[in-house]
């Protein structure tokens, strides 16, 4: 259950009058919380891979005159190695992002460029799963943003509508400009046709190494650090992301970032 910290401090003020100070220091309190959490979660996270490349060592040692099974235990160790170091660099990410000054390198840079970047990170596993990805939109777009983290989060969605996808499934990614008030942002959206989200995962998926199902995600190299770095990235470029998912129907993951003026246009204007 929540509770409230207080710092309460009582003063006499003259005869019959006290003065009485509170000072909430729930909020305060409340990240210190989370930030504990996160450092437990994280080493826990950690001690799987850890854990697996030290019965792997030994299982290597114990098959020493079998090359076959050495050469099999081997394989295994680079996997959960490769593992271990992409948890490590996602870990570092995420708390960079959410530093107060997270060093962004901000660059104008258009939305296909970015998208370009992206896809080719994926197409590997893309046609290892026979997914098929489809662009379409108006890609021309200039946002300004640092182009690496863009392009992870863009990466990010769409591994994600590969891996929780069918075999030969079709993932869609739609670029398009959206007028809020009077304010313009680039969408782009992911979308699969994949196994979707329940309401209440939805909910959830964004927080730090949840996953709706463990040896799916394990299975894929993921790590439950995906979405949330995802929410940083586009919160630290004054965009959002958000999920509309149906269970067994799909997902749609779409990011919003505010437009800049395109490169010939800020040409002119100086
Ligand atoms: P992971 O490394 O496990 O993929 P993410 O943070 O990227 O971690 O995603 C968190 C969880 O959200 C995943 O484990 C998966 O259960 C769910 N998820 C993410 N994207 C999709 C999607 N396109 N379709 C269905 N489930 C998804």
């Amino acid at each position: 259950a929540p509770s409230l910290h207080l710092n309460v401090r009582v003063s006499p003020l003259g005869d019959r009058q006290v003065l009485v100070l509170a000072d909430d220091r729930t909020p305060l309190l409340r990240v210190d919380e989370t930030r504990r959490d996160f450092v437990a979660n994280v080493g826990h996270e950690l001690k799987t891979p850890i854990g697996a490349v030290r019965l792997l060592a030994e299982a290597v040692e114990s098959a020493a005159d079998d090359p076959e099974a050495v050469r099999h235990f081997a394989a295994r160790m680079q996997r959960e190695s490769a593992r271990l170091g992409e948890l490590v660099t996602q870990i570092i990410d995420l708390s960079r992002l959410q530093a107060d000054d997270p060093m962004l390198r901000a660059e104008f840079v258009q939305v296909g460029d970015i998208l370009d970047d992206a896809l080719a990170r994926s197409r590997e596993l893309a046609t290892k799963r026979a997914v098929n990805l489809v662009r379409t939109g108006d890609e021309e777009f200039t946002v300004l943003g640092d182009r690496t983290q863009l392009t992870d989060a863009l990466a990010n969605l769409v591994t994600n509508a590969i891996v929780y996808s069918d075999e030969k499934a079709r993932v869609a990614i739609t670029t398009s400009l959206v007028d809020e008030d009077g304010d313009n942002f680039v969408e782009v959206s992911v979308a699969d046709n994949g196994i979707g989200i329940s309401d209440e995962n939805q909910q959830r998926i964004f927080e730090r190494f949840y996953r709706v199902d463990y040896g799916r995600s394990r299975d894929n190299g993921g790590t439950g650090l995906g979405l949330s770095i995802v929410k940083h990235i586009a919160a630290v470029h004054g965009g959002t992301v958000n999920v509309w998912s149906k269970l067994g129907q799909g997902s749609t993951f779409t990011i919003r970032l505010p437009l800049q003026p395109s490169t010939l246009e800020s040409e002119r204007l100086s």
